[in-house]
């Protein structure tokens, strides 16, 4: 990939216009705190309802992707799978159609790493730049601006981002070039399976033991076994709350992209492997719309 001129990069203040395309349960979050910082935003997501708090609170609509980045010099992509980046960026009303040198385009969907590489070359063919920039942390954590984002792109272009991505979250690291943000969230999703499936064991075991769970989680969430899943599925999963959060199905595109990558550089990853198949199952029984704590309906299941 060819090093752009970074001089066209655009200096990034409040007054810096945004687009943001793909306004569901982060997205939505993550827009309104550039919005409220400032900025004049320009929003495109599939079913316009969920721009309305966006738009009510003065963001200007756009019909396409592409008319977001005829109007925009930074451009932000929160979507779902990676055929909908695919679609946003290289469609015929896509991102690409449309970029201008220089332009900064920041894709925060959790997607395949490979593809965050094809973004970046056929960016830097129109003179743009494309950082992959996915988030952990959760509905919470975009709604508290406190994610950690994990950044693969040319330095440059991530420092150019920094003033915008300081807006969003607490961590911001880059790992290196293009992709290497979502090998690296992978890495994330790894250890959040590995918690995900310890933590619902945990509370279905301590049931059946006749423990009380509130009493049994304050005291092994300030030991070793703390962690974000303990502190913040395991209180929704007592009170029966199941609702997304973050979607069971994006959960099994995340390990399926894992396992596919794994097997590409010749790595078995058993636990990741079985947690996956527990989702799968999940989905099947009619719960790919929940959210990732309902893992426990499966294991109940499983227990009768
Ligand atoms: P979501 O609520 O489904 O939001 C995605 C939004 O993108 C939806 O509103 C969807 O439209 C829109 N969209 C999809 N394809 C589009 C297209 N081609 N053009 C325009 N808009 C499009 O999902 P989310 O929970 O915000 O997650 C977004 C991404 O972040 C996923 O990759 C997920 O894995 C990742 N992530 C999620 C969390 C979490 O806790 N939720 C945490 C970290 C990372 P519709 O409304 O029509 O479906």
């Amino acid at each position: 990939m060819t090093t752009q001129p970074t001089d066209k990069l655009p200096k990034l203040d409040p007054e810096t216009p945004i687009g943001w395309i793909g306004t569901g349960v982060m997205g939505a979050s993550m827009c309104s705190h550039l919005r409220s910082a400032g900025h004049p935003v320009t929003v495109f997501t599939r079913t316009k309802s969920k721009a309305a708090s966006l738009l009510d609170a003065g963001a200007e609509w756009a019909d396409s992707p592409r008319t977001v980045a005829e109007r925009c010099p930074v451009v932000c992509t929160m979507v779902g799978f990676p055929p909908d980046v695919r679609q946003v960026y290289f469609g015929d009303d896509g991102v690409l159609a449309a970029a201008q040198p220089g332009a900064l385009l920041i894709d925060f969907t959790t997607t395949e790493p490979s593809l965050a590489v094809e973004i970046a070359e056929q960016a830097a063919a129109r003179g743009a730049f494309a950082i992959d920039a996915p988030v952990s942390g959760g509905d919470v954590g975009a709604r508290n601006a406190t994610l950690s984002i994990m950044l693969g792109g040319e330095a440059a272009a991530v420092d150019a981002a920094l003033p915008l991505l300081q807006r969003l979250g607490k961590s911001i690291v880059r790992q290196g070039g293009p992709g290497t943000g979502q090998h690296t969230k992978m890495c994330n999703q790894i250890v959040i399976a590995g918690t995900m499936v310890g933590m619902c064991e945990a509370l279905i075991y301590g049931h059946r033991a006749g423990l009380d769970l509130e009493t049994m989680l304050a005291s092994i969430r300030g030991g070793a076994a703390g962690c974000w899943s303990l502190d913040n599925y395991a209180p929704r999963i007592l009170k029966r709350d199941f609702a997304p959060g973050f979607f069971v199905e994006h959960f099994i595109k995340d390990m399926g992209i894992a396992l596919r990558e794994a097997e590409r550089m010749n790595l078995a990853l058993p636990g990741l492997a079985l947690v996956h198949q527990l989702y799968v199952a999940l989905k099947a029984q009619g719960h790919g719309r929940k959210g990732t704590q309902a893992l426990m309906l499966a294991l109940e299941t499983l227990n009768g």
